[in-house]
């Protein structure tokens, strides 16, 4: 039987997989480039944010046309707050993920739609899981069933805030040796992929995420030395060899399948600077300022916990870049200026009517006339993907380099258009392809080369 696996490995920096996999740490990953369609750059849509990213693989469509505009944005018509901050959150937004990650955001149909006009039978491991037949967890063994809390999950998570420092780490790695639960989220979605295959499922989408939280928390250069060995995440290279581990067992368990693999990724990751004041949170700067702005929270509770009038509504993605929502239209020339004039912000753009402006804190132009320069690719096109989604805030900024968008701790962090945060790679396998190389593609075009490719095999 053929099968087609799609294996999102999360927010990896394209520069620091191409280091690992020419230094030879990631040999099920090296073989499967050797006969694939292999796309050097492969540049995420905008924002460079996980459930963006995910959905513009699953369809091959930007948030203009699949509504999934950002981690977080306000719909208007229901003044709800919709957040997807899983990620930084957990473990409380995950049980927000499960219930809300739901279809009705979802515009349009799924690369689970299309397969299954095409014959095959459809499974997720994945967060999109519009139309597939088979749900399968990415956090927990089997199916996906209602609200579990993914305790396990969230103790590896707060276990590995506390092991930055390598020398104290001897006696964790132990215990991890003996009680891995690094290998958990990983582990879970290569066990749940299996299941799903052997029980006649020949398409699937699966998501390894510690990927991007071990990028978040030590940066996305972090590398292991050569004496380290990946019994735990405390580096990126622990949770990216981890990810080359289970593909191995992917392909080991399926061997007798004719199989094919796309790995890829939803969004790069940018270092973030070491001082407090590169971690900005744009609501407060604002409160500051004497405009009601608030983040998180649905208006009417804004209202009912500090008494005053909700103004702005800020919903920041990766968080590198944030949706800003005007209630109140008579602030909006104080918002533009505060928006200009704040040291972490980069771009700000905004749509009137069809035309979308960009200003960089200088000048305001035309999307179209403003030159990004080669830092930004493909940025006019990834921008107006995302301004035309009426979802969008009615300003979108992006943070300057090395700044995010919240106060955190944290080393790496994702969202803008820049380089860093937008550039991925993709390897389209099937085992008669000879080895090609793409310089750049879309994540749009992943499973759209694939299907193509497959089809014509
Ligand atoms: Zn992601």
């Amino acid at each position: 039987m053929k099968v087609m696996l799609t294996v999102i490995i999360d927010g990896v920096n394209r520069e620091v997989y191409e280091k690992l996999l020419k230094s030879g740490k990631l040999p099920a990953i090296e073989e499967l480039t050797k006969s694939a369609v292999n796309i050097r750059n492969c540049y995420s849509s905008f924002p460079s944010a996980t459930v963006t990213g995910h959905t513009s693989i699953a369809t091959s469509s930007l948030p203009s046309t699949h509504g999934i505009v950002g981690q977080a944005w306000f719909d208007r018509e229901r003044r709800e707050y919709i957040g997807y901050d899983f990620e930084i959150t957990m473990p409380d937004n995950w049980i927000d993920a499960k219930a809300n990650l739901n279809d009705r955001h979802i515009l349009g149909e799924t690369w689970f739609h299309r397969a299954k006009r095409m014959g095959f039978r459809t499974f997720s491991a994945d967060l999109v899981r519009k139309g597939a037949d088979l749900k399968m967890s990415f956090i927990l063994p089997g199916e996906d069933r209602d609200i579990a809390i993914p305790k396990k999950l969230f103790f590896l998570r707060r276990f590995a805030k506390h092991t930055s420092v390598k020398r104290a780490s001897v006696a964790k790695k132990l215990l991890l040796k003996a009680f891995p639960f690094h290998v958990l989220q990983h582990e879970v979605v290569t066990r749940n992929a299996i299941k799903a295959v052997k029980a006649g499922y020949n398409f699937g989408i699966v998501w390894f995420m510690e990927t991007d939280a071990s990028s978040h928390i030590y940066g996305p250069e972090s590398m292991e030395g050569i004496e380290g060995k990946p019994y735990m995440y405390d580096s990126f290279e622990d949770a990216m060899r981890d990810a080359d581990e289970e593909i191995a067992k992917l392909k080991r368990a399926l061997r007798d399948y004719e199989l094919y693999i796309n790995i890829t990724t939803d969004h790069g990751q940018s270092r973030l600077c070491e001082s407090e004041d590169c971690h900005v949170s744009l609501s407060a700067e604002m409160e500051e300022q004497g405009i009601n702005a608030f983040t998180r929270i649905d208006p009417h509770e804004y209202e009912t916990r500090v008494g005053r009038k909700a103004q702005v509504v800020v919903a920041p993605s990766g968080p590198r870049m944030a949706h800003i929502y005007l209630l109140d239209r008579g602030i909006s020339v104080d918002v533009q200026d505060f928006l200009r004039d704040c040291r972490a912000v980069e771009f700000v753009f905004w749509r009137e009517g069809r035309e979308i402006f960009v200003d960089d804190g200088r000048e305001v132009s035309r999307l179209e006339e403003y030159e990004f320069g080669k830092d930004y690719p493909r940025a006019a096109e990834r921008v107006r993907g995302l301004l035309e989604s009426e979802r969008s805030g009615d300003f979108v900024v992006t943070a300057r380099k090395g700044y995010e968008f919240q106060v955190s701790s944290y080393k790496g962090a994702h969202g803008g258009l820049n380089a860093e945060d937008s550039t991925g790679f993709a390897v389209i396998h099937g085992s008669r392809y000879r080895e090609e190389w793409m310089e750049e593609g879309l994540i749009t075009d992943v499973l759209r080369i694939a299907l193509s490719r497959f089809e014509n095999s």
